[in-house]
């Protein structure tokens, strides 16, 4: 079991941009191509920008030409959940951060192997922590 993070809205409202605050706590989309991270390819580490865990690894992303971070696996087993989302009249199946509820994205079953999945990620939920230099 994770630690929970909840906040009051209006806590979450001033810890955030209006943008992280939109898409995490009001279930948002940004536009494709608009976000920080979907064309990066920096190793590290994605952490929460709503309570710091780790969400996903730079080892894990991939170009799926979406426009939008996309990843074929989670950090780990506990890093996010999913939930049913069945706006814009599809089932489509929702991802937060198993943590503080943080809306991230949504998973999809056409990413490639091992898992087949797609984790298609809004970067305005993501905070980059690259990894360390050793030169
Ligand atoms: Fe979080």
């Amino acid at each position: 079991m994770t630690d929970r993070v909840t906040k009051s809205d209006k806590d979450w409202r001033e810890s955030l941009t209006r943008e992280q605050y939109r898409v995490t706590r009001q279930h948002g989309t940004e536009r494709a191509f608009t976000g920080a991270y979907w064309d990066t390819k920096t190793p590290g580490t994605y952490r929460c920008v709503c309570c710091g865990q780790e969400l996903f690894s730079s080892r894990t992303k991939y170009d799926s030409g979406s426009g939008w971070p996309s990843f074929y696996e989670p950090y780990g087993e506990a890093a996010v959940e999913t939930s049913e989302d069945r706006t814009l009249g599809t089932a489509r199946t929702e991802v937060h951060c198993a943590r503080c509820a943080a809306h991230l994205g949504h998973v999809f079953p056409d990413g490639p192997q091992p898992t087949g999945l797609r984790y298609c990620i809004n970067s305005a939920s993501l905070d980059l922590q690259p990894e360390e230099s050793h030169d």
